[in-house]
């Protein structure tokens, strides 16, 4: 399989090229050269795989030779093993044609632990086969750095850096970056936004003589391979449901960056039945507000009880676009710079159309995201965290249609410890893995937002080596 970027002015390249690479040279995201579709047969078929086995047939579908099928079923086998449930992602029903997805049985408890295990072993794997070092720089609204840290920490070919935004995220997912004492690994908390610690990371990838000094790679969600493992449990989510309901799927996504979202259309363009991905937001709406208006324009970030989707600029949302414009790299770049010389962009009607027959969204406020905790808590002694009670709450506006939805569950409400017992009034038990980390000595820096200091602080101490 061939990837291209979705700014036109990048060569292809292979699946490992664009692994190590995150985004590609021109500023934009790679996109595989087609997605697969996958007929009724090959459905029928993968019903009764288990969840590593699913994830072999999807991975090896877009992965081309970078792994032999032995190599990549033991790098499956080996990511899903510290999981603390047999079916990975189990499903279950919240309530009448609503069903509850759990993808926090994870090590570090949310959604990013099951791309962040499989890549990390991925990179260990292609950088060993060629002898090369790397160094990785990932931006983080809290989830994303705590899985990368605990998937990355030790891997002898690879350096992390970690940019989270300074107080802007939750004691848990802190203490999960900083007490992981591992060598290979540096968090920085950024004073400033999240948006800020992506458009550092942005700017780092932009610096051709950093880049090629240091061998500079992502793990953001803008690295495809993050993507490609997340269509899984849209698959595992469909065939668990089979047993149980027979009405028109959709999903509903609490989303920020537009990945996990962006997954689920994917998997929806391979052929999986789905109606509608349905966009979750808090009060940075910029999804919600595209999709209604067209209008794509960045406001300032809100800080919210769901700091994981405190993000304005959703870099996926351009892998979508590329194929709204069907292909057209030009019209993408027009509208990428137009966002970053004018603040905004438009969408004409006809791409809006397009949207609507894939997508739905809705936005929930802090007092009706606590609302919804309190509702399931109190209904069904059911504990969401704050970002899952978003997508909940979506989700409820289209099952009264009679739509079957399967809500995302992204993280486990522990991790959000301080947010849910000041919504419930009552204390929720920490897991045992998390008890841990709260007494361990913790390591960081604190950095002004700026894309120079990080620069200096990476060739510091960048792991050199081809
Ligand atoms: C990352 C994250 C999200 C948002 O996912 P995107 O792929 O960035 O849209 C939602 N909830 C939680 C708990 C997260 O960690």
């Amino acid at each position: 399989m061939l990837y291209y970027s979705t700014r036109g002015l990048e060569d292809s390249k292979n699946f490992s090229e664009v692994l190590h690479s995150g985004l590609a040279g021109d500023g934009g995201l790679f996109v595989p050269k087609f997605i697969p579709h996958l007929n009724q047969e090959i459905l029928n078929q993968w019903r009764h795989l288990s969840y590593e086995e699913l994830a072999l047939e999807i991975i090896s579908l877009f992965s081309g030779d970078c792994f032999s099928r032995v190599e990549l079923s033991e790098i499956v086998n080996e990511s899903y093993s510290a999981f603390d449930h047999e079916l990975k992602s189990p499903l279950i029903k919240l309530e009448d044609n609503h069903y509850f997805l759990e993808l926090f049985h994870g090590p570090t408890l949310a959604f990013k632990d099951f791309a962040m295990q499989v890549i990390a072993r991925m990179f260990a794997k292609t950088l060993q086969k060629k002898d090369l070092k790397i160094n990785i720089i990932t931006a983080t609204s809290g989830d994303t750095g705590s899985a990368a840290v605990e998937a990355f920490k030790g891997i002898s070919n690879v350096n992390l850096y970690v940019l989270y935004p300074h107080e802007r995220i939750s004691q848990i997912q802190r203490k999960q970056m900083t007490t992981s004492n591992a060598k290979n690994v540096k968090v920085f908390a950024v004073q400033g936004t999240f948006d800020d610690c992506q458009s550092i990371v942005k700017e780092l990838f932009a610096d051709k003589a950093l880049v090629s000094d240091v061998n500079l790679s992502g793990v953001n969600s803008i690295n495809w391979a993050r993507i490609l493992v997340q269509i899984i449990y849209y698959f595992s989510a469909f065939y668990q449901l089979k047993e149980l309901s027979a009405g028109k799927l959709s999903f509903s996504v609490p989303t920020g960056n537009f990945g996990d979202a962006y997954a689920g259309y994917v998997s929806k363009r391979m052929g999986l039945p789905i109606n509608k991905i349905i966009v979750a937001t808090n009060k940075n709406d910029i999804l919600d507000r595209v999709f209604k208006t067209g209008v794509y324009k960045s406001d300032n970030v809100s800080k919210t009880l769901s700091p994981s989707m405190d993000i304005q600029v959703a870099s996926n949302f351009e892998r979508l676009l590329f194929d709204l414009l069907s292909n057209d790299t030009k019209e993408v770049r027009k509208l990428m710079n137009n966002l970053s010389n004018k603040g905004h962009f438009n969408l004409e009607k006809k791409i809006l159309t397009r949207i609507s027959k894939d997508f739905d969204s809705g936005t929930v406020t802090d007092n009706e995201t606590i609302a919804i905790i309190n509702h399931f808590y109190n209904e069904k002694e059911i504990v969401l965290c704050p970002h899952s009670a978003i997508g909940v709450r979506v989700a409820k506006d289209f099952i009264d249609t009679g739509e079957t939805v399967v809500s995302l569950g992204t993280a486990h409400p522990a991790k959000f410890k301080e947010t849910v017992e000041s919504a419930l009034e009552v204390n929720i038990p920490i897991p045992p893995a998390l008890e841990i980390i709260m007494e361990k000595q913790e390591s960081l820096r604190v950095i002004p937002p700026n894309k120079n200091k990080v620069a200096e602080e990476i060739r510091k101490s960048y792991l050199k080596g081809n």
